[in-house]
């Protein structure tokens, strides 16, 4: 009887697919158009401002030394950032006229400038020699800390043309200086893995790569990913007594479970979230379990400095909101969710942890 019923229902179901309208190719929506305002009706906390002060441990500046510091801050003070850190110092002369300008405006505890160093000379003679001496007249004049630039182990080549290691041994002593100094290191290393994926349907940066096709790498453009990030990993147990920030979560925000097994193994290594809050807003549970158990080793960091993009960060952090939009949709075509984290691991996140890896006033949060 039970065979009859089913037999029957099979019937049924072909005769009904059979019946319908084919579909109107007239009506096919591209993917890129096909973005529907969401219908879902659930409280909503959009936030302009962080609850509390915070550091961005990761901003570019490259005009400071002429740029008009008062503007800056008070954009800043909207968004309750108590302290921006330039990573753009650029070192030398260029750094000088930033710290100069910082100075003059009397603004030296709400903005902290890295310095950076240039590479593509490894081969001159005296290159090591006056890199160090670059970075110790850095420190005396106010540099905080190193930026490392995704071209090193990317663009970067030497005189020969051949690609400048991440991990080349050449450079050693530079980073065994920041340790000295007590600097932290941040570096961008690499970029999201799927730019060295095929550019198809299976890709979940389809649409970046699709806008944005310079993007795109291979396995020899300039070596894989895994090539790349595993110079990186090298890089830090190589120098155990230097802290290292990794930016962009060194691009495990969408396996926070590998990351967490990273970080377990890497004790001198921290990340920050620029740029990646879109893996942490698709997340929620997940992130939170991560973040309660690594709360002393993540920053909190947008990378492009654009004001009005903070709002999503505070949002995620923050709200237990549901399924609201990201700002670019070609970093997600998902919708995010809250975190709801509690107050004292979003101290962490914001400034505590920043406080003590760049030596900042704590004073400031009191
Ligand atoms: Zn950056």
């Amino acid at each position: 009887m039970r065979f009859y019923y089913l037999l029957f229902c099979l019937a049924l179901a072909t005769t009904l697919s059979a019946q319908r309208t084919p579909i109107d190719s007239s009506l096919t929506v591209s993917f890129e158009d096909y973005d529907p305002p969401s219908t879902l009706v659930v409280p909503e906390h959009p936030m302009t401002r962080a609850s509390i002060p915070f550091v961005d441990i990761h901003s570019h500046h490259w005009r400071m030394g002429t740029q008009d510091l008062d503007k800056l801050i008070g954009e800043m003070d909207e968004l309750n950032m108590q302290v921006v850190v330039n990573l753009s110092g650029r070192g030398g002369e260029a750094l000088k006229g930033m710290m100069d300008n910082i100075n003059k405006s009397g603004y030296q505890d709400r903005i902290v400038c890295f310095t950076n160093i240039e590479i593509r000379s490894i081969d001159d003679p005296d290159y090591l020699e006056a890199t160090l001496t670059q970075l110790r007249y850095d420190k005396s004049i106010g540099a905080r800390g190193l930026k490392i630039y995704k071209s090193q182990g990317m663009s970067n080549t030497d005189k020969a043309g051949n690609r400048i290691k991440i991990n080349d041994p050449r450079l050693k002593p530079i980073f065994e200086l920041a340790g000295e100094f007590n600097w932290p290191v941040l570096i961008h290393y690499a970029d999201p893995k799927q730019f060295w994926q095929d550019h198809d349907a299976d890709n979940e940066r389809w649409l970046e790569l699709k806008l944005r096709p310079g993007r795109k790498r291979g396995p020899d453009n300039p070596a894989s990913w895994e090539t790349i990030a595993a110079e990186a990993h090298d890089l830090f147990k190589q120098n155990p007594n230097t802290n290292f920030i990794a930016a962009h979560m060194a691009w495990y925000g969408n396996d926070l479970t590998f990351l967490g097994k990273f970080l377990d193994d890497n004790p001198n290594v921290n990340v920050e979230i620029g740029a990646v809050i879109a893996e942490l807003g698709r997340q929620p549970r997940a992130a939170n379990r991560f973040f309660e158990k690594y709360q002393d080793r993540v920053l909190f960091g947008k990378d492009s400095y654009n004001p009005g993009e903070y709002a999503t960060y505070f949002r995620v952090l923050e709200t237990d909101d549901e399924y609201f939009p990201y700002y670019k949709r070609y970093h997600a075509f998902w919708k995010m969710y809250g975190l709801d984290l509690p107050k004292p691991i979003l101290e962490k996140l914001y400034w505590k942890n920043a406080v003590r890896l760049v030596g900042l006033k704590e004073a400031m949060w009191k």
